[in-house]
């Protein structure tokens, strides 16, 4: 993906404000690649020299490298998984066991569909390699002897995890794919709210979108829903106050199609195969970007009727996009929604 960075401050907005003498936040713009996504950056501030959009793509890099990358021999899963089957087991370090256990309890509340141990059929069919589409006519599908095989070393039921110290079976990888986007929120969210001159920002990492603050004219935040049948188009916008998170997983992300059949990147644990529940998108709503993220894959492979009641468990708010092109939300959810006309 080609890299390009760029910083608009928006010099008309620095002006002080009549007669209160407080400075009027500039926007600054940013887009950008991280975490093999691109990532997008509003963000309001009263320090016109701020350089919060390239620390916080810094932040993202070195949550890539350092902990949660498993193609990159310097982060922390790496090493988890190169410790695989060793008897002494692995020392996380304290954010790592929190995420862990945070992915254990979506696991047990989604009755095993959300599952980081997906690693070994994660890399069989080679999703890493798939970019939305890439790869037709070359892609072979995975042998089921193999499938199988790689389904035996799955299965969050299989780790031990005491106090921090985590045991990984031989054969096994923990895969955090589904919850980085969501993970890198979080952190976002940790910055902003430590930079005082930052009064609101609305920033985008793939799938996954924090709102922050407020705008300096005070409107809400605008979250467009991709529509999954053409995913330029938008199916509609949440209108959004204050603090939130927004994921969405959708079937046109990430895919091969063979045979004329799609093949996407959320795999059902229960068969090895991508989660057919008749769903095409996921989006979800919460203050957490760990649980947003989490839970649209989880509610994904549930499908509306379970993934709904997953979501109420953790108080968040669900829109499913069914394959048909029909729309299902949580009761909540209608107070943010506004379809397309
Ligand atoms: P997302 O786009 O957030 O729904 O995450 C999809 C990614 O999560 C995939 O590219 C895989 O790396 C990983 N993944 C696939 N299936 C599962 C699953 N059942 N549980 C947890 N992670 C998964
Ligand atoms: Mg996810």
């Amino acid at each position: 993906m080609k890299k390009f960075f760029c910083v608009v401050a928006v010099c008309a907005a620095t002006v002080f404000c009549c007669g209160c003498g407080e400075k009027r936040p500039a926007k600054i713009q940013s887009v950008d690649t991280a975490m093999g996504t691109v990532i997008q950056q509003s963000i309001y501030t009263t320090d016109e020299l701020s350089n919060g959009a390239e620390e916080i793509l810094d932040l993202l890099r070195e949550l890539e490298e350092q902990e949660l990358s498993r193609r990159i021999d310097t982060s922390e899963i790496w090493a988890v998984n190169a410790s695989a089957g060793n008897k002494e087991g692995y020392m996380l370090s304290p954010q790592l066991a929190e995420v862990l256990e945070k992915c254990l309890d979506v696991w047990k509340q989604s009755e095993g569909a959300f599952d980081v141990t997906m690693g070994p059929v994660v890399s069989l069919w080679d999703i890493d390699g798939w970019a939305a589409g890439e790869r037709e006519g070359t892609f072979v599908l995975p042998e089921d002897e193999l499938l199988r095989d790689a389904l035996e070393h799955c299965g969050s039921e299989k780790l031990q995890l005491n106090e921090s110290r985590l045991y990984l079976p031989e054969g096994m990888m923990l895969d955090l794919g589904a919850v980085g986007k969501g993970i890198a929120l979080d952190r976002i969210l940790e910055y902003l709210e430590k930079d005082e001159k930052i009064t609101g920002a609305i920033i985008s990492a793939g799938g996954s979108v924090l709102t922050f603050g407020e705008k300096p004219d005070g409107s809400d935040w605008k979250v467009s829903i991709a529509n999954p049948a053409e995913p330029s188009e938008s199916i509609g916008v949440l209108t959004l106050a204050g603090q939130w998170c927004i994921s969405t997983s959708g079937d046109y992300e990430r895919y091969v199609e063979v045979d004329g059949v799609r093949y996407h990147h959320i795999i059902n644990p229960a068969t090895g195969y991508p989660a057919d529940s008749g769903v095409s998108g996921v989006t979800v709503l919460t203050k957490d970007g760990f649980l947003s993220d989490a839970l649209s894959t989880a509610c994904f492979i549930l499908g509306p009727e379970k993934g709904t009641v997953l979501a109420a468990q953790y108080g968040a708010e669900v829109l499913f996009v069914n394959r048909d092109g029909s729309i299902r939300m949580s009761d909540g959810m209608r107070k943010y929604f506004q379809g397309a006309k």
